[in-house]
C-alpha cells in the first residue's frame, strides 16, 4: 500500500533536542508495523546522526541541525545536515573505532551502519555534512 508521508525539522545544535528527535522518529516510525527491535535501531542510529552533527559538526559553536523523516512504499528515510566543520576523509571517519576525539568509542558510524540498511554520507570542510540512513520496511511487517 503506497503510504507517503515526510517531516521535516530544524532545531538549534542542543543536546536536549537529540531526546525530541528520537520520540519523532519513534512516532513517525509507528505508521508501519516495525517490530520494537526496528524502532529502537532506528531511534539510536539517528541519535547517533545528530549527536555528531552537535558534537564534531558545531562543537563549541551554537548552529542549525535539519531532520528530516521521509516514509515512502518501502522505506524509511532519515537525513541528518548540519553546516557545521564537515569531515575531512569520510572514509576513515566511518572505520570502526575511529574518533578525532580520543574520550570518545568512534562507534556513531558503526551503530548507522548495522542498525540501518542503508547509510551514505556526503561531506564538505567548513560547509557542513549529510547523513542519509534508509530503513527497508519488508513485505510482512507493512500493512
Ligand atoms: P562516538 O559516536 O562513539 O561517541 P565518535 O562520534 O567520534 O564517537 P563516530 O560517530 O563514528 O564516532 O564518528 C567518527 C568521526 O567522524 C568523529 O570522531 C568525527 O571526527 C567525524 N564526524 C562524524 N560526524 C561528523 C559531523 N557531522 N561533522 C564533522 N565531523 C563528523
Ligand atoms: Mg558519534
Amino acid at each position: 500500500m503506497a503510504i507517503n508521508n515526510h517531516i521535516k525539522m530544524n532545531f538549534t545544535s542542543n543536546s536536549e533536542n537529540i531526546g525530541i528527535a528520537r520520540v519523532t522518529a519513534a512516532a513517525f516510525a509507528a505508521q508501519v508495523d516495525l517490530t520494537l527491535n526496528d524502532i529502537e535501531e532506528i531511534k539510536v542510529a539517528l541519535s547517533e546522526a545528530i549527536s555528531n552533527a552537535i558534537i564534531h559538526g558545531y562543537g563549541d559553536i551554537v548552529g542549525e541541525v535539519e531532520c528530516e523523516m521521509f516514509l515512502s512504499d518501502d522505506i524509511l528515510e532519515f537525513i541528518v545536515t548540519d553546516y557545521g566543520v564537515g569531515i575531512a576523509d569520510i572514509e576513515l571517519a566511518r572505520q570502526p573505532s575511529y574518533s578525532s576525539d580520543p574520550e570518545r568509542m568512534g562507534l556513531g558510524f558503526v551503530f548507522m551502519d548495522s542498525f540501518m540498511d542503508e547509510l551514505s554520507v556526503e561531506s564538505a570542510l567548513g560547509k557542513g555534512t549529510t547523513v542519509r540512513m534508509i530503513k527497508k520496511i519488508t513485505n510482512d511487517k507493512a500493512h
